[in-house]
């Protein structure tokens, strides 16, 4: 039997009502994966969708993003999605740098944006 996807979510402040928003809209291909989600983010997804598997980690900017780099180097994240805010300057921006880092060193499908996500998950719903 094969183990199910793992997908970690990441939204930055300003697109948090994106990430409730996107998650509602996916929730049935979402619920198919085990998500991992920084702390915030994990919140509002599971407000949106209080059925979806989510384990929320650390809050991003007091080491959430590090976590889910640490999970992609140990092979359990299968696909990327963070919703940068490219507008506002962040305490935690090495850790962002390093995150989106190991996605590309682990060669993980990874969604800067929602148009990308949206693009990925129609991908894996067919
Ligand atoms: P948060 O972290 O979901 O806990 O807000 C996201 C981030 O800012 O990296």
């Amino acid at each position: 039997m094969s183990r199910r996807k793992c997908i970690a979510l990441i939204a930055h402040d300003e697109k948090k009502d994106d990430m409730a928003a996107f998650a509602a809209q996916h929730e049935k291909v979402l619920s198919q994966a085990k998500i991992v989600a920084t702390g915030t983010t994990g919140g509002r997804v599971l407000e949106a969708c209080p059925g979806l598997d989510v384990t929320r980690l650390k809050s991003g900017p007091l080491g959430g993003d590090q976590q889910i780099g640490a999970l992609i180097a140990t092979g359990e994240v299968d696909l990327l999605i963070f919703f940068v805010d490219p507008l506002t300057p962040m305490p935690h921006d090495v850790d962002v740098k390093a995150l989106m880092r190991l996605a590309i060193v682990y060669d993980i499908p990874m969604a800067l944006n929602r148009a990308t996500a949206e693009q990925l998950l129609d991908f894996a719903a067919d």
